[in-house]
């Protein structure tokens, strides 16, 4: 058993931090909004009276937020108050340059660090099937393997401070645009009357076969599990795939890489979320490559 420490309780946090109680784990945690503390203590998670009171004591620290800007702000706030020794594991889908700065102001606190993005969206954080993309020292990750196991299926150590993210950053850039490109052959199949069961059979056992196509088919029929079969609800929201498309963006200037394609995806990401899908799964995309009146 370890005491754990998680701040941010979400969509994502909350079942996260659910599941290290159920793995024998002692949670203390925090988040801002009261509904998110709500659901979680029903899950049995410990509820602190602020971050600072949550990391007291603990061996890990778990933080599940938004975006850089707020890991940033937790750190800082939390490390006068966090053991020397202690592990801190930051999960949020965040920029590569945040990560590695949260990295370096634990090591100034004398704290291990890691960067663990995950992808498996709220049902694998429900059910523990989350794959976590792991960036930070081999002794960080010895460490904190075994806690991520609680969480998730598959734990990948990607490398030192920082490449979790870019992991995370450039798969999610692969599955915008290869949504798109099934998307698309989608639509010009239906203006050429090919029918959508007629092109799947074909594409998902010749070359243009992937996981857009085979596992998150964006018409409905072919996959029936897939959220186009359930009027497109989530699954993986249009919001986060536009987070995720801008960060590899960024990272891509930041970094001197040409990504023409990511850079197209997400603009097409941007321009269906402005007409208001940002709610609904990205696979959604194909709505807008046929035109506002689906036609
Ligand atoms: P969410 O908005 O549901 O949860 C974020 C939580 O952080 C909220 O409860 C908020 O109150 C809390 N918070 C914000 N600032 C805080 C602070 N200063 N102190 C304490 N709590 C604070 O978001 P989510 O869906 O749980 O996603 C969390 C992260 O996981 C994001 O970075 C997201 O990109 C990533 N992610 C989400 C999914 C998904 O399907 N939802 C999938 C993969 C990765």
């Amino acid at each position: 058993m370890t005491m754990i420490a998680f701040i941010g309780l979400g969509n994502m946090g909350g079942p996260m931090a659910g599941n290290l109680v159920k793995a024998g784990h002692t949670v203390k945690a925090f988040d801002l909004s009261q509904a998110s503390k709500d659901a979680a203590s029903e899950l049995g998670v410990g509820i602190a009276a602020s971050a600072k009171d949550a990391v007291a004591g603990a061996e890990i620290v778990v933080t599940m937020l938004p975006a850089g800007k707020h890991v940033l702000g937790v750190w800082g706030d939390i490390l006068p108050a966090v053991s020397p020794g202690a592990l801190l594991i930051d999960s949020s889908t965040i920029d590569v340059e945040s990560a590695r700065k949260a990295h370096a102001l634990a090591a100034e606190r004398g704290c291990l660090s890691l960067d663990a993005p995950v992808s498996g969206g709220v049902g694998g954080a429900k059910g523990a099937t989350l794959t976590f993309m792991v960036g930070g020292s081999a002794e960080a990750f010895a460490k904190g393997e075994p806690i991520l196991s609680a969480m998730g299926r598959r734990v990948v150590h990607c490398g030192d401070a920082g490449n979790g993210q870019a992991a995370k950053i450039c798969n999610n850039m692969i599955l915008g645009i290869s949504m798109i490109g099934v998307s698309e052959a989608f639509v010009l199949a239906e203006k050429l009357g090919l029918s959508h069961q007629a092109l799947f059979d074909v594409a998902s056992t010749s070359s243009g076969q992937c996981w857009s196509l085979t596992t998150y088919c964006p018409v409905p029929g072919p996959v029936p599990a897939s959220p186009a079969n359930n009027e497109y609800k989530p699954g993986f929201a249009s919001a986060l795939m536009l987070k995720d498309l801008k960060l590899s963006q960024e990272a891509a200037q930041a970094a001197g890489a040409s990504t023409p394609l990511g850079a197209a995806a997400a603009q097409l990401y941007a321009l269906h979320n402005a007409w208001g899908e940002g709610g609904t799964d990205f696979s959604g995309i194909i709505h807008l490559l046929r035109g506002r009146d689906g036609a």
